[in-house]
């Protein structure tokens, strides 16, 4: 599943340019020229990342970043402002309204995938390509493998996304609902036991390398993926 950002910017010449290197780093890209339109693509589907120009026409990058926030659906979208302007007070406003980063233009298309790529491992780390290992059970995001000391663990696609997700967010209690929206995504109507056909399959995967007792359940709340942890 690759990284989908969405890119805001009314200066034609400069979202090509953006669109063009994004999509050379792998990245899946949307883009808009006004917030309206932007609004418009996030409620279709929410995007990994947003970069955001900060003078669009109408309404400015800066207050669709606030209106953003304060959306329960929207306020855990990773920002990067975008803007021609390089006061400290305007860095700060950036910073201050929730933006996760602030790029100065002109930028270089790497600088710009390099901070992309330090705001997701930050963010969304269940989103970058970073090899996660954890008690020995080794998730490679860029060839999809799943391994335990070189031996092989074939998963379904949703198994594979929901370790994913889990690995990267560890020691910590999701409930069906939550797993809903972080791995299959939000806006998508499935039933909260299909999490718990998922991580059936999961574990049975994970079973034949010993490893299933990394997910565990924690009665009337949801799951848990943790090392060493007693759980009954
Ligand atoms: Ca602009």
């Amino acid at each position: 599943m690759s990284t989908k950002i969405l890119i805001v910017e009314d200066e034609a010449a400069i979202q090509e340019l953006i669109t063009y290197n994004l999509q050379q780093a792998g990245y899946q890209t949307t883009s808009a020229e006004d917030a309206e339109k932007a609004m418009a693509l996030v409620n279709q589907a929410l995007p990994d990342l947003i970069l955001l120009d900060w003078m669009l026409p109408k309404m400015s990058g800066v207050e669709f970043a606030r209106i953003l926030r304060q959306n329960d659906r929207t306020k855990l979208i990773p920002i990067i402002m975008l803007t021609a302007r390089t006061e400290e007070s305007d860095k700060i406003k950036g910073l201050e309204i929730g933006a996760d980063d602030y790029v100065t233009k002109p930028f270089s298309p790497r600088e710009l995938v390099a901070r992309i790529n330090a705001v997701l491992r930050r963010r969304a780390p269940e989103a970058s390509d970073q090899v996660v290992e954890i008690d020995q059970l080794r998730l490679n995001p860029s060839d999809h493998r799943v391994t335990v000391n070189q031996q092989e663990i074939v998963l379904g696609p949703t198994e594979y996304r929901l370790l994913h997700f889990m690995m990267t967010h560890t020691d910590r209690v999701y409930s069906r609902g939550q797993l809903l929206d972080r791995v299959w995504g939000d806006h998508v109507f499935v039933e909260e036991r299909t999490v718990d056909v998922h991580i059936r399959r999961l574990r049975k995967a994970l079973q034949l390398v010993g490893k299933d007792d990394l997910i565990q359940t924690v009665r009337g709340s949801g799951y848990r993926f943790s090392v060493g942890i007693e759980h009954n």
